[in-house]
């Protein structure tokens, strides 16, 4: 079997053997076995941010906004204010979930290169006693970015207000330790950093609070208060779920334990991170974040200056030599990105390097700078 495209992308990403057998079976949905996985996989997930004594996973078939809209629609309700800190297209899209789920809510936006700042969410708070909730994106996908979550959690805490956080890109990866962060209600999927396959959201929800939670939500198949319910009671889901998505999600946790979980899976990204940074530099090109802002996740660069460049004959380029690369999403400067996530270690990324820089030898561009070379008229 020829070898799949390599997945530089934000998801879904490029995931082992193993997870995609785990799915050659068919499974029913009251069959014992699955019914062991999928318990298992609730317990594990509530392991990864240490939440054993407080924390129950409710899972939500979908994608990974579905997992957003429900933990928005359940835990903000209809007499709640949502504050949403955005600095790029997740925290834009949580406004656009609260316009459709219609919940009050305002706004604090920064650029896409600029991290949420903790002080200007105290003093919004401060300003304004009917917001209840606060919601964050641990890892802006947009750009990259690594916003401040612990900061921003002990000011909202401070303040008496609950946190909800959007961990989608980071979840796996990076550290989000609910006994010493807090917060209400974290939402990731199944196909990001836990390398499964998509098909599965999850919310990770503080037990109390999901508890006061009863009627919140706008739409039946988002009420994750009512899903929880279902499956404490029954260990069934309302509606038919991915059981295949589930099983492979199972597998994918367990090899993520095999690697030394969060800690593991983080070290071996952030290592493809600095290969690919390090690398995509030597050519010329240039980050849109500087380092200490930049998550391993995925990484922005700049446009280059060159017209020979151009991103559609580079993207397909790169395809033929079977690694696929992701366009920008940024409104502040013209730009791609390229991800280290997945199943992907060092060899792929000096292979995407490689590729790299053997389809700029074929496009004739020198340098990937996205500084225009002065010319003697200038
Ligand atoms: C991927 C992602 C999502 C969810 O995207 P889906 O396409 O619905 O899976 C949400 N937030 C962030 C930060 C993401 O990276």
């Amino acid at each position: 079997m020829a070898q799949d495209p390599w997945l530089l992308t934000p998801g879904p990403l490029t995931t082992s053997m193993t997870v995609k057998q785990a799915m050659l079976h068919d499974w029913g949905s009251r069959d014992a076995g699955f019914i062991r996985l999928n318990g298992e996989m609730r317990t594990r997930l509530v392991e990864l941010i240490g939440g054993e004594a407080s924390f129950t996973t409710v899972p939500m078939q979908g994608s990974g906004t579905f997992a957003v809209e429900a933990m928005l629609a359940t835990f903000v309700g209809p007499a709640d204010k949502l504050l949403i800190l955005i600095n790029g297209a997740y925290g834009k899209r949580m406004a656009k979930i609260c316009d459709y789920a219609k919940r009050a809510y305002s706004i604090l936006e920064w650029a896409e290169d600029q991290p949420v700042n903790p002080q200007q969410v105290a003093e919004a708070l401060a300003k304004d006693p009917t917001i209840t909730h606060v919601a964050v994106v641990q890892c802006e996908t947009t750009s990259g970015i690594l916003n401040p979550v612990a900061e921003i959690a002990a000011m909202v805490a401070r303040a008496k207000r609950r946190l909800l956080i959007d961990a989608m890109s980071a979840f796996g990866a990076l550290p989000l330790d609910s006994r010493t962060i807090p917060f209400d209600a974290v939402a990731a999927s199944s196909n990001k950093c836990i390398e499964g396959v998509p098909g599965l959201g999850f919310v990770l929800c503080r037990e109390t609070a999901l508890k006061s939670c009863k009627g919140n939500a706008h739409a039946l198949v988002l009420d994750l208060y009512d899903q929880w319910q279902v499956i404490e009671s029954t260990k069934q889901y309302r509606f038919t779920p991915p059981i295949h998505c589930i099983v492979a999600f199972h597998q994918a946790l367990a090899e993520h334990a095999a690697e030394g979980g969060v800690a593991g899976r983080g070290a071996r990204y952030r290592a493809n991170c600095k290969i690919l940074v390090d690398g995509m530099r030597a050519l010329g090109f240039e980050t849109l974040l500087p380092d200490h802002l930049q998550a391993p996740i995925i990484v922005t660069f700049h446009m280059p200056a060159d017209p020979k460049f151009d991103f559609q004959r580079f993207y397909d380029m790169l395809r033929e030599h079977n690694y696929v690369i992701y366009p920008g999403k940024l409104t502040v400067a013209d730009s791609f990105r390229i991800g280290c996530i997945g199943r992907l270690g060092a060899a792929e990324m000096t292979g995407a390097l490689a590729a790299v820089k053997a389809v700029m030898a074929e496009l004739g561009v020198a340098s990937g700078s996205p500084k225009k070379l002065a010319t003697s008229a200038e």
